[in-house]
């Protein structure tokens, strides 16, 4: 059986300012410490502001950094845009990218998360791709369609299993506290790593993170379903104890 270590990412969202970013992470970069080997890599992704502060904080903590989007070119005239190398500069090793708020607020579409990604990748950044489907679609059972050609039009070639981690999110859970059943989240990741298989090398290894309203009281349920390789928290990653109660549920 192939081994994959659980990644639990935490999504700051347009969340907190300088003190609050520095407060949170440096109590979890504090629990990792005094927590010794843990069976998880523990992520945060704070709003760009932040990502300077914090990584120079955490620098000399396991606690991983990240960054909520990145452009797809690396400079130049794109007013408002962060590029790949800025984030690495900050210290980050990740990258969320295709979040449906950003598919939603910025009308992200797959070949454009598909080319922040491969820019991600050029700059050695390990994409956390994210798909989901909405709603209306899982009722119209179009839910593992929906994702397939997700996966298919937002993994950049030269993708593999140590630079991509895909998000599995469904839009009605994230944010909503609906969070979707073991066996519906057993089915999507199972499709996911199928649809993987010839679009990344070595499917078995990707890591699939499950999101959607994940919080202490269902982590466990959730993170011990086949397939289920860690988390993207929103709201829960916000509170140091709830944050650091679903890592260690793993
Ligand atoms: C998210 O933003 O990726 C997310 C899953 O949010 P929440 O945990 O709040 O549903």
């Amino acid at each position: 059986m192939t081994e994959r270590r659980k990644l639990i990412a935490g999504n700051w969202k347009m969340n907190g300012l300088k003190a609050d970013g520095l407060a949170l992470a440096s109590d979890l970069a504090g629990r990792l410490k005094g927590a010794g080997a843990v069976p998880f890599d523990l992520l945060v992704c704070p709003p760009f502001p932040l990502l300077f502060p914090v990584g120079e904080a955490i620098k000399d903590s396991p606690l991983a950094l990240g960054g909520q989007d990145c452009a797809p070119k690396t400079s130049g005239a794109h007013t408002g845009d962060v590029a790949p190398t800025m984030l690495t500069d900050a210290g980050c090793r990740y990258v969320i990218l295709g979040h449906s708020e950003r598919r939603a607020d910025h009308a992200e579409a797959d070949a454009l998360i598909a080319a922040k990604a491969a820019a991600a990748h050029k700059e050695g950044l390990i994409a956390i791709v994210c798909v989901g489907e909405t709603e209306a679609q899982r009722d119209a059972g179009q839910a593992d369609a929906v994702v397939s050609g997700q996966l298919a039009g937002s993994i950049p070639a030269g993708a593999t299993a140590a630079n991509t981690v895909i998000a599995y999110e469904p839009v009605w859970a994230i944010g909503t506290g609906k969070t979707a059943t073991p066996d519906d989240v057993k089915a999507m990741h199972a499709n996911i790593r199928a649809t993987l298989d010839g679009k990344i090398a070595d499917p078995a290894k990707v890591l699939i993170l499950y999101g959607g309203s994940v919080k202490p009281g269902n982590a466990a349920e959730l993170m011990a379903v086949e397939n289920v390789d860690g988390a993207l928290v929103g709201g829960a990653a916000l509170k140091a104890d709830d944050f650091w109660a679903i890592a260690t549920s793993c």
